[in-house]
């Protein structure tokens, strides 16, 4: 492995440790997922700052401190089954299988799903990771309940598709507001009817586009 991003990796890990990730399973995925093999050649040498780096299809690969940010949220056992909405450069899907859950992504992006898919298998060949191309806002209904959610595009509200999939006691993880800027909400479903729904940080993700998403092309 290229002792450069060794370093690299590891001082981002240190970094995360002191914003406040206290999940030792986390840091450790997110040392042990190499972030450079998700991002495209002319942005390899950023792989480890902790920004958003533009990907294709005016998409991004998530900051690494919201990836283990929203990763915590999740509360993530080993087994559990997980679905992303969102899947992009598929980093943060390698983060979850790397913490011993089937993953469960979604793209809406033909070239992205084929993208991510291709490195995915490359780097996991062994890991339960399933890919799907299409509309994440109405879930992935086969494979319901998930113990987790995890939206990675900024919605308008809470896709009542996504509510109903969620197992009782899993967390759907998402940002919800306008296009630009969204607040993180961890929402728990206590009984079958009653979700407790907590607004935590500020957040600025690309849009969610769907059914019961944005309207949109982008
Ligand atoms: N999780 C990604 C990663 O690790 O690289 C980052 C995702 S990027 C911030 C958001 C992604 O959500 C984009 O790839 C976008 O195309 C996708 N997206 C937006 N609306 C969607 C929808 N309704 N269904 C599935 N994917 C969607």
């Amino acid at each position: 492995m290229n002792r450069q991003y060794q370093d690299a990796r590891n001082q981002l890990i240190d970094s995360l440790r002191k914003r406040g990730i206290v999940n030792e399973h986390v840091l450790q995925a997110m040392l042990n997922v190499p972030r450079e093999q998700f991002v495209s050649k002319p942005f390899k040498q950023r792989a480890y700052e902790d920004v958003a780096l533009p990907i294709d299809k005016h998409q991004t690969i998530s900051q690494p401190f919201t990836v283990a940010r929203m990763t915590e949220l999740l509360e993530i056992k080993p087994g559990d089954s997980i679905l992303e909405i969102g899947t992009g450069s598929g980093y943060q899907a390698a983060i979850l299988a790397e913490m011993g859950v089937k993953v469960f992504t979604i793209e809406r992006h033909f070239e992205l799903y084929n993208e991510a898919r291709r490195v995915l298998k490359d780097l996991y060949p062994d890991k339960p990771i399933q890919s799907r191309f299409g509309d994440g806002t109405i879930g992935w209904a086969e494979f319901a309940p998930f113990q987790g959610i995890i939206v990675t595009a900024g919605a308008p509200e809470i896709p009542e598709s996504l509510l109903k999939q969620l197992a009782i006691g899993g967390h759907c993880i998402i940002p919800v507001g306008n296009e630009r800027s969204q607040v993180m909400h961890c929402i728990i479903r206590e009984d079958e009817q009653s979700f407790a729904d907590y607004p935590l940080e500020d957040v600025s993700f690309v849009p969610l586009i769907g059914k019961q998403g944005w309207s949109g092309d982008q």
